[in-house]
């Protein structure tokens, strides 16, 4: 099992994320760049003290680290305990109706899925959820079904 922070939450629950970024952003980009530029958003631009994501997946199916996943997130407001935040860095596309939506790619969606299986083998993950689960929010575009990412 793994535990965060001092209170020891056990880590039960992966919520999954999208990055406001343009469809090109990470492309040319290394990992370590990729994971630098979210950092200087976070923490100079926010003030936190770290990525608030701990994992974070390019659309080629890349992997940036963020924080450890043995602390506490930032990343759900009121759910960070006992949670890993996965954010995918989208491509845009644009649906029929004009309307923008993040697009993952089977690359991306089968890297985070070999992930998630890889953290059941340190802890017991129990859910999968979104962040649109918990706020009033469309991140990460998508309904995210525990069955289609455990
Ligand atoms: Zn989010």
């Amino acid at each position: 099992m793994i535990y965060q922070g001092k209170k020891r939450y056990p880590l039960t629950e992966v919520v999954l994320h999208t990055s406001a970024t343009t469809s090109d952003w990470w492309k040319g980009k290394d990992v370590n760049e990729m994971q630098d530029e979210i950092r200087r958003w976070h923490v100079e631009d926010r003030g936190w003290r770290d990525i608030g994501y701990a994992r974070v997946f390019s659309p080629d199916g890349r992997m940036a680290l963020g924080r450890s996943i043995y602390s506490i997130g930032a990343h759900v407001k009121g759910r960070n305990r006992g949670t890993i935040g996965i954010c995918m860095i989208p491509i845009k596309t644009i649906t029929k109706m004009g309307i923008v939506t993040d697009y993952y790619t089977d690359d991306q969606i089968y890297a985070v899925k070999h992930y998630i299986k890889e953290l059941s083998e340190l802890t017991e993950i129990k859910k999968g959820s979104g962040h649109n689960d918990y706020a009033n929010k469309l991140c990460p575009d998508f309904k995210v079904r525990s069955e289609d990412w455990l």
